[in-house]
C-alpha cells in the first residue's frame, strides 16, 4: 500500500470491534492518523487492538452521548468518519430492541449532526447492512432492492442508512453507505455463527468440549472475509461523489454447508452426531437467505471479494485451534 494518504486524519467509532480493528490497520499502514472512540466498560476490551495501541490515540465517547461525539470530532478533525459503532448482533436485538435503535439507529444521527456541526468537509462511511434486505424481494440483492428488514437490528439499520442519505440530500455532506453482507474472521465475535462453529469444531477436536448447540441450519449467507470489506469502506470513501455500494462474495452457502465444512477440516466426516438443536438459539423472525451482487463495486471502485467460504472456513478453525493450543497469542 502506499503512503500518498500520510498524515490524513480518520476517526473510526467502533475500533474495538471485528471491522475497526483491521480498518484502523489498513489505515495506518495507508499513512493515516487513526483515532477510535471507545466507550468506557467495566473491563476494557481493547484485545483486538492490543497491537496498535501505541498507534492510534483512543477518544471517551458512546454514541448514546451527543456531547461525547462532538468532542471526539473537535480532537480528532477528521477527513474520515467511519461509522462502525452498532449493537451489531441481530439474536440480542429481540431481546433489546430498545438499545439497539438508540444505538445502531439514533446514534448515527447524533454523529451525523456533530459532523454538521464540526466537520461538514469530512468523509462519512456508514456501515449499513445486508440485514435490511431481510425477507428478500429478489435475488441475488443489489443497490436498488427494497428494504423489508426482519429484526429490530435490521430496523434501526434500514433507518440509519435513510438517514445517511437524508443528511447527503438536505445538507451536501459526503456521506455513504455500505451495504456490507455478512463478513467474518478470527477476530469475529463468538456469538455469531461462524465464529461459534469454528471456536466449537476446534474444541471439539482438541476434547474440549462434545457437543456444539446451535439454531436454525437452513438458512443461508453470503459471507466473506473482513479485511477485504474494510478495504472496500475506504475505497467507498475515495470515491468522486458520495453513494451507496453493496459488499458481498456472490456466493451463498447455508449454515450446515459452513458446519460440514468446519468438521471435515479438522477431520471429522459425520458432524451429526456433535451437533444438537437448541431453540434458544431461533429467532422470530428469520432472514432465510441472502446472497448480494456488488457489481457497482467492481465497476466503480474496482473492488472484488477473494476469499470464499471454504478458505474463509479453514483459516478461522485454523485460528481457533491455535488460540486454544496457546500457539497464537490473539486472533489473526
Ligand atoms: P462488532 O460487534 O465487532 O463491533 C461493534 C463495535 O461497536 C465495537 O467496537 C463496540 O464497542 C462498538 N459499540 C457498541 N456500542 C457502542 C456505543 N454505544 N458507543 C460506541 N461504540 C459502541 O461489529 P463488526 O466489527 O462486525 O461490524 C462493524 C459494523 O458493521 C457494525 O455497525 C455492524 O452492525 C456492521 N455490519 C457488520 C457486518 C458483519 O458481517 N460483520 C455486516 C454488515 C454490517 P465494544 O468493544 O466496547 O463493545
Ligand atoms: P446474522 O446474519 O447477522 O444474523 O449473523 P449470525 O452469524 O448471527 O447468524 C447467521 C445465521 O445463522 C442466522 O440465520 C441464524 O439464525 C443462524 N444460526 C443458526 N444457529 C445459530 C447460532 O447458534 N448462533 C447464531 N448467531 N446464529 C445461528
Amino acid at each position: 500500500m502506499g503512503t500518498s494518504f500520510e498524515g490524513r486524519r480518520a476517526l473510526v467509532t467502533g475500533i474495538t470491534g471485528q471491522d475497526g480493528s483491521y480498518l484502523a490497520e489498513q489505515l495506518l499502514e495507508r499513512g493515516y492518523r487513526v483515532y477510535g472512540l471507545v466507550r468506557r466498560l467495566s473491563t476494557p476490551n481493547t484485545q483486538n487492538i492490543a497491537h496498535l495501541l501505541d498507534r492510534v490515540v483512543l477518544l471517551d465517547g458512546d454514541l448514546h452521548d451527543a456531547a461525547s461525539l462532538d468532542t471526539a470530532l473537535r480532537a480528532s478533525e477528521p477527513e474520515e468518519i467511519y461509522n462502525l459503532a452498532a449493537q451489531s448482533f441481530v439474536g440480542v436485538s429481540f431481546n433489546q430492541p430498545v438499545v439497539t435503535g438508540e444505538v445502531t439507529g439514533l446514534g448515527v444521527v447524533r454523529l451525523l449532526e456533530a459532523m454538521r456541526a464540526r466537520a461538514d468537509k469530512a468523509r462519512f462511511y456508514q456501515a449499513a447492512s445486508s440485514e435490511m434486505f431481510g425477507k428478500v424481494k429478489r435475488s441475488p440483492q443489489d443497490e436498488t432492492t427494497e428494504f423489508h428488514p426482519r429484526s429490530p437490528y435490521g430496523v434501526a439499520k434500514t433507518y440509519a442508512y435513510w438517514a445517511c442519505v437524508n443528511y447527503r440530500e438536505s445538507y451536501g455532506l459526503f456521506v455513504s453507505n455500505g451495504i456490507l453482507f455478512n463478513h467474518e474472521s478470527p477476530r469475529r465475535g463468538r456469538e455469531f455463527v461462524t465464529r461459534k462453529i469454528s471456536d466449537g469444531v476446534a474444541r471439539i477436536k482438541l476434547g474440549l468440549a462434545s457437543k456444539l448447540k446451535l439454531g436454525t441450519l437452513t438458512t443461508h449467507r453470503d459471507w466473506g472475509y473482513a479485511p477485504e470489506y474494510v478495504d472496500l469502506m475506504w475505497r467507498i470513501l475515495q470515491a468522486p461523489v458520495p453513494s451507496d455500494f453493496v459488499g458481498a462474495t456472490g456466493e451463498m452457502h447455508s449454515v450446515e454447508e459452513f458446519v460440514e465444512l468446519a468438521f471435515r477440516h479438522v477431520g471429522i466426516e459425520d458432524w451429526r452426531p456433535y451437533v444438537e438443536e437448541d431453540p434458544r438459539f431461533k429467532r422470530p423472525a428469520e432472514v432465510d437467505l441472502l446472497c448480494g451482487d456488488a457489481k457497482k463495486a467492481k465497476l466503480e471502485l474496482g473492488w472484488e471479494a477473494k476469499v470464499k467460504v471454504p478458505e474463509l472456513v479453514k483459516l478461522m478453525v485454523d485460528n481457533d485451534l491455535a488460540l486454544l493450543r496457546g500457539s497464537a497469542p490473539r486472533a489473526a
